[in-house]
Order: C-alpha cells, then sequence, then structure tokens
C-alpha cells in the first residue's frame, strides 16, 4: 500500500508519499506561503525538482495542487490518487484523549478541537490539512498520529505541575511532552541497533533540533519528558527560553509594561539561542560565533550543554541507571561538538565516546568508546515511517 503522510502548518503543508511494501519515500513535497502572496509547491522524487507556483488560497487548494503533483504525468509517481491507500496526519496535541493514534472519525475530529487551547498554533492547522484531504479525497481512509501520545504513559508524578491540583482537574494543566513520535521511534530503534528488546532497556533519547526535548524511556514507557503543557518548557532551544522562574515574567511585564502576549511572544520566539548570542536561532551561526570569540554565543552553547547534562543526570536518576544515550534531530544528529562536551564528564554514569567513532553525522552509529557501559548511539529520526506505520496498521486492521 502506498501511503501519504501530511504534516500541515498554518500556511504551509509537507508531504510524503511512501511505498509501505519495501517503506521507500516515492516523493516528498512542500507547499509554502498558502493563504499569502507566492504560493509555491516543491515536490522531489529521486533528487530531482518540481516546482508550482500559482495562487493557493486555502489547504484545500494546496492539497489539490499537491495530488497533481503526484498524479503529474512527467513529475509524479502515482497514476491516479487511486493507488494512495490511506492519509497518515501529524497532530500536535491529542491531551489526555489520545494514547496512540487513531483512524479519523467525526469524533475524533471534534476530540482535535477540543485540544485547540492547548496547541493554538497547531491544531488548528492541523485540522485544516485533514479537513482539506477528506475534501479532495473523499474516499480515502485517514489517520491522526500524535506528538503527545508517546508521552501519555507518565505517572502523575512526573506529569502533575506543583500547582493546585485543582487547575489539573478543572482545566487540564499538565506536562503533556511533545516530539512523541520521535522519541518513540528513536528509542525503539536504538534498541534494535543493538539487537536488544526496548523492553529490558532504560534510554534517554535527546531530541536536539530547534525545537529541543529529552525523554526517559523506562522498558519501552515514556517516564517522563521535558518539555510540558506545551513546547516551551525544558532546554533552551532555537529561539524558546525553556525553564525559567515563572516570576521573571511578571518581574519583566512591569518594568517594561509589556502585556503576556508580548512575554509569550518574547519567551518563544526570542529567547533561547538567538535571544542569549544575539547571532542567530541556528546552531551553526552560533557555533561559527562562538569559535570566533563570540562570549555570548559560547553563553548560549554552553546553557544548552548544561541543560542536556542535567536532563540526563536527573533521567538515569529516575529510571535508577541508564543503558543507552541516543542523541537525534538536527543538532543531535549533526554536531559532535556539542555531544562531545554533553558526554565529557559523563564516566560517573558509565558513559563515555570515542571522540573518533562521534565525528560521524546524519547516520546511525554506536559512538561508545569500547570500555562505556551505556551505549552512546546517533539515531537518525523518522517521523514520517512511523505515521506511515501506523497508519498501515490501523487501516490494515479498521
Ligand atoms: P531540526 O529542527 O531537527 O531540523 O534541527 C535544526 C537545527 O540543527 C539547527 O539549529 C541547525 O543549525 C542544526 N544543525 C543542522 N546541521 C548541523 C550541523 N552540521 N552542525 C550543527 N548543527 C546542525
Amino acid at each position: 500500500m502506498k501511503i501519504l503522510i501530511v504534516n500541515a502548518g498554518s500556511s504551509s503543508l509537507k508531504y510524503q508519499l511512501i511505498d509501505m511494501d519495501d517503506e521507500k519515500t516515492l516523493a516528498k513535497g512542500l507547499i509554502e506561503r498558502i493563504g499569502i502572496e507566492g504560493s509555491k509547491l516543491t515536490q522531489r522524487v529521486d533528487g530531482e525538482k518540481f516546482i508550482v507556483e500559482t495562487p493557493m488560497k486555502n489547504h484545500v487548494v494546496a492539497s489539490e495542487h499537491m495530488l497533481k503533483a503526484l498524479t503529474d504525468e512527467k513529475h509524479g509517481v502515482v497514476k491516479n490518487m487511486d493507488e494512495i491507500g490511506a492519509v497518515g496526519h501529524r497532530v500536535l496535541h491529542g491531551g489526555e484523549k489520545f494514547t496512540a493514534s487513531v483512524i479519523i472519525s467525526e469524533p475524533v475530529i471534534e476530540a482535535i478541537k477540543e485540544n485547540i487551547p492547548l496547541g493554538p498554533l497547531h491544531n488548528p492547522a492541523n485540522l485544516m490539512g485533514i479537513q482539506a484531504c477528506q475534501e479532495v479525497m473523499p474516499n480515502t481512509p485517514m489517520v491522526a498520529v500524535f506528538d503527545t501520545s508517546f508521552h501519555q504513559t507518565m505517572p502523575p508524578k512526573a506529569y502533575l505541575y506543583g500547582v493546585p491540583l485543582e487547575y489539573y482537574k478543572r482545566l487540564r494543566v499538565r506536562r503533556y511532552g511533545f516530539h512523541g513520535t520521535s522519541h518513540r521511534y528513536v528509542s525503539a530503534r536504538a534498541a534494535e541497533m543493538l539487537g536488544k528488546k526496548k523492553e529490558d532497556l532504560r534510554i534517554i533519547t535527546c531530541h536536539l533540533g530547534n525545537g529541543s526535548s529529552i525523554t526517559a524511556v523506562d522498558h519501552g514507557k515514556c517516564v517522563d519528558t521535558s518539555m510540558g503543557l506545551t513546547p516551551l518548557e525544558g532546554l533552551i532551544m532555537g529561539t524558546r527560553s525553556g525553564n525559567i522562574d515563572p516570576a521573571v515574567m511578571q518581574f519583566i511585564m512591569n518594568n517594561d509594561k509589556i502585556d503576556i502576549n508580548e512575554m509569550l511572544e518574547i519567551l518563544n520566539k526570542k529567547s533561547g539561542l538567538v535571544g542569549i548570542s544575539g547571532v542567530s536561532s541556528d546552531m551553526r551561526d552560533v557555533e561559527d560565533a562562538a569559535a570566533e570569540g563570540n562570549q555570548e554565543a559560547q553563553y548560549a552553547l554552553d546553557m544548552l550543554d548544561m541543560g542536556i547534562k542535567k536532563y540526563i543526570g536527573a533521567y538515569a536518576a529516575v529510571m535508577g541507571g541508564v543503558d543507552i544515550i541516543a542523541f537525534t534531530a538536527g543538532i543531535g544528529e549533526n554536531g559532535p561538538e556539542l555531544r562531545s562536551s554533553v558526554m565529557k564528564d559523563m564516566e560517573f554514569l558509565g558513559a563515555k565516546i570515542d571522540e573518533e567513532k562521534n565525528k560521524v553525522r546524519g547516520k546511525e552509529a554506536d559512538i561508545s568508546a569500547p570500555d562505556s557501559k551505556v551505549k552512546v548511539l546517533v539515531v537518525p529520526t523518522n517521523e514520517e515511517i512511523v505515521i506511515a506505520r501506523d497508519t498501515l496498521e490501523l487501516v490494515t486492521n479498521a
């Protein structure tokens, strides 16, 4: 079966068509600037680019162009859309309702809508993507895969905040965690790489990209994760602050006479690597600036490094030890310098890397030193394949 994976943003739509017979990606596409001037579709097939520049006023029109591109006589990969057996949609927030992926039905759409207050930026966009695909492919089964569902195994002691319990009971204020599909893939793949069962292992997965989160996976189940009610909590990220004392907000707001929306804009968009370094939200730029002697860029790198160390230490303590530390996402997969600085002085945990092996970028690798008790791995993430596998399983068993 060929499965289409859709990840819809407010003005963008990413897609991928995967042939599940051999899990090969047939085509990858990105539609940008939906609903604004300059709409553009870029599709890649075997490295060859196909670009369509035409107005796309909404996600329905964008989805029509996606199907047109996939079935294009010259640049397409299927003859007609009947060859697409199912669509798997990435959805940010499943709240507490979804502990696993589900076939999309009216009640599921309603539940995604109910979770809009928890994911105000992403869930409406994800819904637009689902509804647009339903409109242009009315007979194709669709599945929703949530970024939050892998983390639903966390115990209350991990997901509750120290605020009156009333807020959890009434408003469902709690830690949800994100990047769940990535943490799930990477933890399972890490176990596989070592020929072991994930149910026998304690794994710390470090998803370090523009957004970053770390998860403790104890015998196959998430027991804690660094992101919270929203993806703002945890490590410092490209533009997000990560953990701060909440009173910092009141202090800044009172002094600078700004409101909570402006404050949150600062914490989400102007903090983290870009806010500290003043250079960029991109790790490569920050590393280059630090190498040229920019002290503020160095602060940003040191803060990220220390934050990762603290989570690894904490999660090892929570699980009573750790068997695998796995690095993934843009920085985790491609940043030997950060991996090296994070893993320095981790011998007390039994974890040591081999600097030569650590030079790897973007490939699966065991970078542990031969005498390291903890395996340290680089595992490129593959959220699309998880979405495709879940979709296949659900539609074939439906
Ligand atoms: P992602 O959100 O997973 O796409 O990751 C984006 C982040 O990965 C950005 O901060 C990039 O600078 C970083 N990244 C990509 N390639 C490299 C590299 N070769 N070295 C260090 N960071 C990298």
